[in-house]
């Protein structure tokens, strides 16, 4: 007679302890999300027997709360890039994503990223997922219209601009709205479902079984209350998404996203990384996370300029607001202001939701800065110099571009209260097991774990560093790399 206790997510369940497997199948995958939906599509495309476990009643995760995008590029362009214009070669996208990745990128998944991700776009519209040929010039998080590519990252700004040649990346799912995510979810769950696919809903994965080589086996899932132990004679797909509501964890792996106090995600307890690191996975960039607090658009906002706690500029604002958000965390204090004047200033779009409120509001920075409380002098050095240079068009600081640069002159002025203590911060985990571009997962010496695979987020895949992530990475990476993974323990036959 089995108990709870004797299942643990930091401990394999011993093959030689089953006694009877109530399934046997091929490939097994943990996780009805968009890393777990096309591994299935893709196994059971392959031919492999596959049965898909999900803890909630439904298909979607975070992928279903999303907005939708998926950042494409290379190859020359999309259809929906070169109708706007944009040539973007190969080797600017994966200049771009290499950057992105920071000081730990992985160039292998990199390469084979940016060589397919125009075939992986047409992979995707081939499962029935609607994109328009259109584009929206303007800075925006998401389209609110059903239009397709946008601006999504730091492209266009120091210093990813001088090392690939910018073009909009950002490819949204066609639905009227924000979270078109929803409906690229119901499309992929609409495919898993017209092919021979066994899914359990309501199967929460407990624990792995391994042999006693550490071979992955199978697992075990609660259903209806009870542990059911699966037989996988390919191999097990980790995609259980992140660890980000998993408080524990992100204290012990990544403290800094504390400071961001609006978690955002489903389940994303980080099943996924215990489960594999219990069979020696290794966990890598722990402690890269997204963070954003939605400062624009509208655009115009992108011309002023943030300041901390001293009064102090800290980065060029034209990044994406995710690199600029990762900037305000790194910041002393909780103290941050985005100062602008009466041309540049509008209220932002999710202002309200995100409680950025007016901080303060004068005709001179010599009152915001009193009213702030600001050592006498810093905030007004700062605009001063500021100006100075903006009105040559220049930036030597931060390197804005010129485009966005204009002189904070004209009153009143308004200093927005961006404090990391009250506005609302929304931030989810990159890190996670370290893994081959075929899902494979390795050890600590790099060595893969026979019978074991992991994408989407519990996975450290393209994006894992928070200040280089652009919108749409996440779904790009849990899509394409879902697909190998299922391709590759498809053909794994034991
Ligand atoms: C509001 C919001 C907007 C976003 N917008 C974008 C965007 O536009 N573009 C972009 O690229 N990214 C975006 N993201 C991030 C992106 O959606 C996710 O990072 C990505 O979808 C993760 O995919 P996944 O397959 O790893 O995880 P998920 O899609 O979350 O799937 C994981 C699945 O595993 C299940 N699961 C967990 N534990 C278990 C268990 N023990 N047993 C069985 N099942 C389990 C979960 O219930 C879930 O269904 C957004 C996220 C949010 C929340």
């Amino acid at each position: 007679m089995t108990k709870s206790a004797d299942f643990s997510l930091s401990r394999p369940y011993p093959l030689a302890r089953v006694e009877r497997f109530d399934f046997e199948t091929e490939v097994a995958i943990v996780g009805f999300g968009t890393a777990g939906s096309c591994a299935a599509i893709e196994a059971a495309t392959a031919g492999a027997k596959v049965m898909l476990f999900e803890v909630t009643s439904g298909s979607g995760g975070a992928a279903a709360l999303s907005g939708g995008e998926l950042y494409v590029g290379g190859g020359g362009g999309s259809l929906q890039q070169r109708t706007a214009g944009f040539e973007d070669r190969t080797e600017d996208f994966y200049q771009y994503l290499l950057m992105a990745g920071g000081p730990n990128a992985d160039e292998a998944k990199v390469r084979l990223y940016a060589d397919n991700a125009l075939e992986h776009l047409d992979w995707v519209i081939a499962q029935g997922v609607p994109f328009k040929n259109s584009y929206v010039a303007e800075r925006v998080m998401e389209p609110l219209t059903d239009d397709c590519l946008v601006w999504t990252g730091s492209e266009e700004a120091w210093p990813f601009a001088q090392a690939a040649r910018p073009a909009p990346r950002g490819h949204t799912v066609q639905q009227e709205g924000w979270g078109a995510g929803k409906l690229l979810m119901d499309t992929l769950a609409k495919r898993v479902k017209t092919l021979d696919v066994d899914v359990r809903f309501d199967a929460r994965a407990l624990a792995l079984i391994a042999d006693d080589n550490g071979h992955v086996q199978g697992l075990v899932v609660r259903i209806d209350g009870q542990p059911r132990f699966v037989r996988a004679r390919n191999g097990v797909v980790l995609c259980a998404g992140g660890f980000i509501m998993n408080r524990e964890m992100v204290k012990r792996h990544a403290p800094l996203l504390l400071r961001a106090d609006n978690p955002i995600g489903t389940v994303d307890d980080g099943t996924g990384v215990r489960l594999g690191m219990s069979v020696g996975g290794a966990a890598i960039n722990m402690s890269e996370g997204f963070a954003t607090v939605p400062w624009y658009p509208p655009g115009s906002l992108v011309k002023g300029i943030f300041v901390n706690e001293r009064g102090q500029r800290f980065i060029n604002e034209d990044c994406y607001h995710g690199r600029v958000t990762q900037f305000i965390l790194d910041q002393p204090g909780n103290h941050i202001w985005l100062l602008q004047d009466h041309e540049t200033y509008a209220p932002g779009l999710l202002h309200e939701n995100a409680r950025i409120e007016i901080g303060a509001a004068a005709d001179s920075w010599e009152e915001i800065e009193r009213e702030l409380k600001l050592p006498e002098g810093m905030l007004t050095a700062t605009v001063a110099v500021y100006n100075r240079h903006a009105a040559r068009g220049e930036d030597p600081l931060f390197h804005k571009a010129k485009k966005w640069l204009k002189p904070l002159d004209k009153p009143p002025f308004v200093a927005l209260d961006c404090r990391i203590d009250h506005a609302q911060y929304t931030t989810f985990t990159l890190g996670g097991l370290d893994t081959l571009p075929t899902g494979e997962v390795l050890t600590e010496s790099r060595d893969p774990i026979p019978g074991l695979y992991a994408a989407g987020r519990t996975a450290c895949g393209l994006p894992r560093w928070g200040k280089g992530y652009s919108s749409g990475m996440s779904i790009a990476d849990s899509t394409f790399f879902g697909r190998q993974a299922g391709r590759r323990a498809a053909r794994a036959r034991r």
